[in-house]
């Protein structure tokens, strides 16, 4: 039985909390803060004492999914992104670019929020930007 820790940051918000991860045999077991991260001191909320549940969930979403009717159908990547970037286009050319909104993510990089930002702006041509982190 092998047992290790790995230290990391949470992916949960901008805080950047860092822990380490438990694993045993390479099966994720358990979270513990860094006593030594001048960002958490030792502390986690709850959402970073339970992150190492989500990466194993059977019920964690790992391919695209398209609906269809009443289901969600699984499609690859490329069908996924040749949909998504078709119907901006149509309700772009329909409605105009203040008719699409995005949403960034605090669980991605400052660098990547950026680019949404950017996307939204000069790609689609919208101001409608927003970040779950104001919530
Ligand atoms: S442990 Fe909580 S406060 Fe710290 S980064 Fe994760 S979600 Fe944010």
């Amino acid at each position: 039985m092998e047992y290790k820790t790995t230290l990391t940051t949470c992916p949960y918000c901008g805080c950047g909390c860092q822990f380490y991860l438990e694993s045993i045999d390479g099966r994720l077991v358990g979270t513990l803060p860094s006593r030594t991260s001048p960002t958490n001191r030792g502390k986690l909320c709850v959402k970073g004492w339970r992150v190492h549940e989500f990466v194993q969930s059977p019920r964690r979403l790992r391919r695209p999914l398209l609906r269809k009717g009443d289901e969600l159908v699984e499609v690859s990547w490329d069908r996924a992104l040749d949909f998504a970037a078709t119907r901006l286009r149509e309700i772009r050319d329909q409605h105009g670019p203040e008719a699409i909104g995005f949403f960034a993510s605090a669980k991605v990089t400052n660098e990547e929020n950026y680019l949404i930002q950017k996307f939204a702006r000069a790609g689609v041509g919208t101001n409608s930007v927003d970040h779950c982190a104001r919530l």
